[in-house]
């Protein structure tokens, strides 16, 4: 398989971007690009994320791990209750039921390639008793309400 990579548009040959609901209280401005998936030798998902200026990825936790490097762009992570300043070239793991959300900073999208397991569960999104208690550290509330 050859999927030739568009640099202008951001988009793989023969992918077609899925664009979520709009839900701000999970998710705003979020594509993904399902690049490769395999349920044989090598049973993983391997997508790419775009998430415009000013919005995020869905904030969730979940059993399955991440492994993500950021392809484009700049922003912000929330991972578990640290807040990190993402660039191009970062690579971050995520373990399993680890609170996780990706803010693309204004100005350029925020571009990043995710691995997943093939067989995993769904994500589980943070009631209002966790995010209470998230908030408690001063750098997450301010990630929050960016
Ligand atoms: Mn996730």
């Amino acid at each position: 398989m050859y999927r030739k990579f568009d640099k202008a548009a951001y988009r793989w040959d023969g992918v077609e971007p899925h664009e979520y609901k709009e839900n701000h209280e999970v998710f705003r401005h979020v594509t993904k690009q399902v690049l490769f998936e395999n349920e044989g030798d090598l049973p993983v998902q391997f997508r790419y994320f775009q998430v415009e200026p000013g919005g995020w990825s869905s904030f969730e936790h979940h059993e399955h791990m991440h492994m993500v490097v950021i392809f484009r762009g700049q922003g912000h992570a929330l991972l578990g209750d640290e807040v990190r300043e993402v660039h191009e070239g970062d690579l971050i793991t995520i373990p399993p039921w680890t609170w996780h959300q990706f803010k693309a900073d204004e100005g350029e999208p925020l571009g990043f390639f995710c691995l997943v397991n093939a067989r995993r569960d769904a994500p589980v999104y943070p009631t209002e008793e966790d995010v209470k208690a998230l908030r408690k550290k001063p750098e997450v509330a301010a990630f929050l309400d960016r």
